[in-house]
């Protein structure tokens, strides 16, 4: 059997043939035309002389003719690596040097600017494809028949380089291969129990592992119509979500509806279920959203080199600050300084292995072998503890882990405090320098609009709630908190702009 990824949606697409495969505003996209699309892309990327495990670049907007782009790299047994749109010129320098693809596939808008960076770093072609899903390609593709052979391809063979976010340094290329692919996407439809009728609503970039597999992949596997949105716009959203049954997002996109006055319980009255990712749900949101709609949101908890490791269930309580359990066929322990596991309830880092696991970081063998240990599991760099019955709580990242006057302090447990601070949207907390104390605890607080926050207040309340080592040294209130486009809070960032507080 072929483990190309691929493969198994060519098939769910035959079954679902006519059927309504992405909806556009005013236009529909069905899985045979879908077929027919992808077949063109692919027979295009032959003629460009792509061949088997090499990368395409691929830095456009949101559009079909991204996605048949996707889907034509899998199907000929490529490698897909997708960029954000944010990234900059001299970022994408860094990209081709690193991925040294066959091809890049750039937003017509840069790709002048592009060619001679590509050149230079030896890639044999540049083409073109806007937001509208046109250009050099996608005009190469349309000349060309819609039946294209799909590569016979083994499960460890490479179907995409993945780059990490680059919050908490450069980004990462991460291997993922089909069976990465193919095992995730499949656990992930039979735990969220998706089903015939099902309609998802796709706001999401597709450039990220949420976007691209978690949506795409299993509402593609299970024939399920796409409402194709080009980007999160409550308005927009909101117009469409009486047709949607599932929706996935990160946690921005609910604090947005919330927010919006015309949002009401009517307008998720057809909602099967919402699921959030990528970084945090505040507690607060997760209580707030069910107040508003009846709809507990279903967090679960992921990364660029492991897709989905665990979800909260889909019967059963979804509790708010929790990511849930493990993925069926996914293992999880936390694991303590020395590499030895803790005792249930400890917080340690937290490492998985599962067929979900990438190969290892692009040509960075020692960061590789640091980060996966001989027996399989990768070290996530996230910090968590596990309940006796498994059920996993993220604490925060290992690096934004403040240590004071030798004192671990994690920032979570004084953000949940803060956050219920009256007056309080959200807050960050982090470590600065200090000659004193190595680390010194500054909160960066967003208050509600209109109001003012009395930090003096603040720190008495806390105080009352707090040991005395984990008491913040400074509040500062701020507008928002920076955010990359996953809704992420950019705490290096933060800690740069407060890193000279205590001269
Ligand atoms: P980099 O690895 O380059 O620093 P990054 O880790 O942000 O960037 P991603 O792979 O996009 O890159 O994000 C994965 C991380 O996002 C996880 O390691 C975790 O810290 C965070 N994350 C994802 N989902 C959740 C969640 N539900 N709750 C808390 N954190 C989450
Ligand atoms: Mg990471």
């Amino acid at each position: 059997s072929n483990a190309n990824l691929y493969a198994a949606i060519e098939a769910s697409a035959r079954r679902a043939g006519d059927a309504v495969a992405f909806s556009l505003d005013g236009s529909t996209l069905s899985y045979a035309g879908l077929l027919t699309l992808v077949g063109r892309y692919a027979n295009a990327l032959t003629q460009l002389g792509v061949g088997r495990g090499e990368r395409v670049t691929v830095q456009v907007e949101k559009s079909l003719g991204n996605v048949a782009l996707y889907l034509a790299t899998l199907k000929i047994g490529a490698a897909y690596q997708p960029l954000n749109t944010a990234y900059t010129a001299a970022e994408l320098d860094y990209f081709l040097g690193d991925a040294e693809p066959a091809l890049l596939v750039a937003d017509p808008r840069r790709v002048e600017t592009l060619r001679p960076i590509a050149a230079a770093r030896g890639v044999r072609h540049v083409e073109t494809l806007d937001a509208a899903g046109e250009g050099s390609l996608a005009y190469l593709a349309a000349t060309l028949p819609g039946a294209a052979p799909t590569a016979i391809c083994e499960p460890d063979d490479l179907a995409a380089l993945l780059y990490t976010s680059g919050t908490t340094g450069r980004s990462k290329g991460a291997m993922i291969t089909h069976r990465n692919l193919s095992s995730n996407a499949k656990a992930l439809l039979d735990i969220w129990a998706f089903q015939p009728g099902d309609v998802l609503l796709h706001a999401l970039p597709i450039f990220h592992v949420h976007g691209l597999f978690v949506a795409l992949n299993t509402a593609l596997l299970n024939g399920s119509e796409i409402i194709w949105l080009p980007k999160f716009d409550a308005d927009t959203v909101m117009a469409h979500l009486p047709r949607a049954t599932v929706m996935m997002g990160v946690p921005t996109f609910y604090s947005r509806l919330l927010a919006h006055p015309g949002f009401t319980r009517e307008l998720c009255a057809g909602m099967r279920l919402f699921i959030a990712g990528s970084a945090p749900l505040l507690a607060e949101t997760h209580r707030q959203f069910q107040a508003a709609t009846g709809h507990a949101i279903l967090e679960r908890y992921g990364m660029t080199e492991c897709g989905m490791i665990t979800s909260n269930p889909y019967v059963g309580t979804r509790l708010p600050g929790s990511v849930g359990y493990p993925l069926p066929d996914v293992s999880v322990r936390i694991v303590g300084e020395d590499g030895a596991e803790l005792p249930r309830g400890e917080v340690g880092m937290l490492e998985t292995n599962g067929p979900n696991r990438f190969l290892g970081y692009w040509r960075m063998p020692e960061k590789t072998a640091a980060e996966i240990r001989p027996d399989g599991f990768f070290t996530t760099g996230d910090l968590a503890s596990m309940a006796p019955d498994d059920r996993v709580t993220i604490v925060g990242r290992g690096k934004d882990l403040i240590i004071s006057g030798g004192l671990n302090i994690y920032p979570k447990e004084i953000e949940m405090e803060i956050d219920q601070f009256p007056g309080v949207v959200e807050s960050a907390v982090i470590g600065v320098p200090h000659a004193d104390f190595g680390e010194a605890v500054v909160a960066v607080v967003v208050a509600r609009a209109a109001a003012t926050l009395d930090d003096l207040a603040l720190g008495e309340w806390l105080a009352g709630r707090l040991a005395r080592f984990k008491l913040p040294k400074h509040i500062a209130t701020v507008e928002e908190l920076p955010r990359n486009t996953m809704g992420k809070v950019q705490k290096a960032e933060l800690r740069a702009r407060y890193k000279t507080l205590f001269p």
